[in-house]
């Protein structure tokens, strides 16, 4: 069947990338063969059957029930046909296939209806490892999860450059769904096939060759010669891996099995994490035995996807697609002054030039600037070691700038001098009127109410809060704050930025501590006082970890730094009208003796190599500690939306997560709460105020916790 012209245009040149698609560079829609909402089809004058995946209203392809279906379709038409080859490319500008579409996943719970699905899913892949032609995949950009599978059952896998491919699955408390736990291990080396889906690592081209995960690498214009070799069966084809096949066998695969379960559990307990520990079984016990093992991937991603750790994750991964949402459009700006460039204003410098905006960092001391850009490069170095001129690049634009000069030209002007109201009005005040029309201008105040802050300006409108965490390169969430007098256009430009250089912005309400600091402190705070009441400091720790959470409190202080954290606790104690417990006299002298924690080498723990020095790992700590812990950052999470410091839950827990790490597979902490009842919750922290004192006293806001809001419920 042919279709109208008007849908279907040449497709060689799609945005700025030229792709070679064989016969759908001609403007020929008469070529065109079937008619299908995701697939089209058409053969060049080789009797190659060129087969493009343009996923309907989408900028991405993913798999979905309809794409696999018509899939199918076609593949029933192919084996009619018999063509010699058959090609497979994405018509996406992006990539080849990102994966599943995970929107499926969500709120899934019956096991029987999603094992039926899966093995349907299975039989179309398994009937295109079957198709009599030589089928190629040509892959350029990203190639993940149910891409790759799809791409693994065919007969050869072409790259293009820029490629990469991964198993991001384990991210998502899953492992590959569609035959990849069958068809990896027995393509490449089973250990190196094991590493890629316990990890989620993304390989690139380059790479994935060495591994024999694919068959050539090419650059664009040669495609069609390189689809031409395969056909002809000219292409290099892979040597049969002995090794693997050995390393494949029962004895060796119980013993790396272990070695692969003791190391998962480094990263993530079996108990929390279960998806790398049942990918490892499933190996372990059917990996000699394709069909047992193709039987057995279906019931494992089943069981794994309808509990509560992929739900919550699959969650997450909405969170932060909530979040760049927020992001909004386009940032219409290119260069960023930074004033102050100590910790963070440094890093913020360091960062925005390695996004690629020209950047002008100002300090009143030569040395501090120094210092910033030898850190930039220390970070360059590790972050861009694959790319020098990407590192070259980003240390170019990033110029120090001793006179503060580059504060007329700035799209945006960014406070990190120290925390000091005067000092920062001064500041304000000598800047504000060198900056051009329509710059905005920005602090890093962590503490400092953002009317206070604005009080003397004369575009107050153009002023906001934009408070980074420490380290800036790893701490994806940035709060944006508000004050009584910015324009929502201001803010919205500032949300815009940080899309711009890969953060994720959450607003908040100029409140003392926003959201994040506020909830982290009585976290914090309860520590030391459990550590004044004689609890080892190991078991605080260990309690939190066990919770969930990336390290534990005392740690955490330790890491951030004791004179920060008693900084932002005092600020805080001294603004809220709440029961707070006093930073105790002891931890106040080791601040004055500068026992600050990591940075210095000593703090709460003794520090060596960048790690803290723990005696002992296997303390049990007192019962309560984690609710003691926990609940009242909670309850402090509920105070912040009572009072509207922000605006939902979505954003509410996606800023935990993103900004502390808390507990990601418990899908944040307004989330958690519900889950266990706030009945629940609230009944323990009325307990904890009878035993321990009337700082645990439930919030008012727990009684009427709203409804979630559309957008939030969505999630
Ligand atoms: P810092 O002391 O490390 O750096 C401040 C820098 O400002 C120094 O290099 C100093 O020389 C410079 N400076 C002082 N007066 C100046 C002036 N008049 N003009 C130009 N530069 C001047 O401080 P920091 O830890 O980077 O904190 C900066 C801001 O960021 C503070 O408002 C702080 O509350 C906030 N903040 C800090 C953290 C953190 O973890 N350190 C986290 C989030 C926000």
């Amino acid at each position: 069947m042919t279709s109208t012209p008007a849908r279907k245009p040449a497709l060689a040149i799609l945005g700025k990338r030229n792709l070679e698609l064989g016969p759908f560079a001609r403007d020929d829609a008469q070529q065109e063969s079937g008619s299908w909402a995701h697939w089209r089809m058409r053969t060049d004058e080789d009797g190659i059957v060129w087969l493009l995946f343009d996923r309907k209203d989408s900028s991405a392809n993913t798999l979905s029930e309809p794409v696999l279906a018509e899939l199918n379709d076609i593949l029933g038409r192919l084996e009619r046909d018999g063509p010699r080859g058959v090609v497979i490319r994405s018509a996406k500008p992006g990539g080849f296939i990102a994966g599943a579409d995970i929107a499926q996943f969500r709120g899934v719970t019956d096991v029987a209806e999603l094992e039926m699905l899966l093995s349907r899913g299975h039989a179309v892949l398994d009937r295109l490892d079957r198709l009599p032609a030589v089928t190629i995949a040509v892959i350029h950009g990203y190639c993940l999860g149910g891409g790759l599978e799809l791409a693994l059952a065919c007969d050869c896998r072409i790259a293009v450059d820029d490629a990469s491919f991964g198993f991001p699955e384990v991210l998502l408390g899953l492992h590959p769904g569609l035959g990849g736990t069958v068809r990896l291990p027995r393509l490449i080396n089973p250990l190196a096939a094991m590493t890629m889906m316990l990890t989620g690592r993304t390989e690139r081209a380059r790479r994935a060759r060495r591994l024999r995960l694919i068959d050539a690498v090419t650059h664009e214009r040669h495609v069609r010669s390189a689809v031409q070799a395969a056909v002809n069966g000219d292409l290099r084809r892979r040597k049969r891996d002995v090794t693997g096949m050995l390393l494949n066998s029962g004895p060796a695969r119980r013993i790396l099995a272990r070695r692969m379960a003791s190391e998962a559990a480094k990263r993530a307990p079996r108990a929390h994490y279960p998806a790398p520990y049942a990918l490892i079984d499933l190996w372990v016990e059917h990996g000699g035995d394709a069909e047992a093992m193709r039987q057995a991937e279906i019931a494992s991603f089943a069981k794994l996807l309808v509990g509560d750790t992929a739900q919550n994750l699959v969650r997450v991964f909405f969170l932060r697609e909530n979040l760049k949402k927020l992001a909004g459009g386009e940032w219409p700006g290119r260069q960023v002054h930074v004033i102050g460039a100590g910790t963070m204003g440094g890093d913020i410098a360091a960062w925005c030039a390695w996004q690629g905006l020209l950047v002008t960092l100002a300090d009143t001391n030569r040395n501090a600037i120094g210092g910033a850009v030898k850190r930039a490069a220390e970070l360059y170095g590790k972050i861009g070691r694959d790319n020098r001129l990407r590192v070259r690049d980003a240390l170019d634009r990033l110029i120090p700038d001793l006179r503060g000069d580059g504060a007329d030209n700035a799209d945006l002007v960014i406070e990190a001098v120290p925390e000091n109201l005067d000092l920062k009005r001064k500041i304000f005040a000598a800047v504000e009127p060198r900056m051009k029309p329509g710059a905005i201008l920005a602090s890093n105040t962590s503490s400092i109410p953002l009317e206070a802050l604005r009080e003397n300006l004369a575009q107050p409108q153009r002023f906001v809060g934009i408070h980074f965490f420490n380290p800036v390169s790893r701490m994806q969430l940035v709060e944006v704050v508000g004050q009584d007098l910015a324009a929502p256009d201001v803010l919205a430009e500032a949300c815009a930025f940080l899309g711009r250089i890969d953060r994720l912005p959450a607003a908040v309400k100029s409140a003392p501590g926003f959201l994040v600091n506020r909830a982290l402190t009585p976290y914090l705070l309860e520590a030391l006082v459990m550590l004044d009441a004689g609890v080892n400091k190991e078991a605080i720790d260990k309690a939190a970890k066990d919770f969930g959470m990336p390290m534990g409190p005392i740690e955490l202080a330790d890491e951030v730094g004791l004179d920060v954290c008693l900084h932002v606790a005092d600020t805080l104690r001294g603004s809220l009208h709440r029961d707070m417990p006093e930073a105790p006299q002891w931890l106040r002298d080791k601040v004055a003796k500068g026992e600050l924690g990591k940075k210095s080498g000593k703090g709460l723990y003794d520090w060596k190599d960048g790690r803290a020095v723990k005696s002992r790992e296997d303390v049990v700590p007192p019962a309560d500690t984690a609710d003691r812990l926990i609940l009242p950052m909670l309850d402090a999470c509920v105070t912040c939306l009572r009072e509207g410091v922000v605006a939902d839950e979505a954003v509410l827990d996606g800023a935990m997560i993103f900004a502390t790490g808390f507990a990601p597979f418990r899908g944040g902490p307004l989330h958690y709460a519900r889950r266990r009842g706030v009945a629940d919750i609230r009944a323990t922290l009325e307990r904890l105020a009878a035993q321990y004192g009337p700082r645990f006293a439930p919030d008012p806001g727990w009684d009427r916790l709203p409804d979630p809001t559309p957008a939030s419920a969505a999630l």
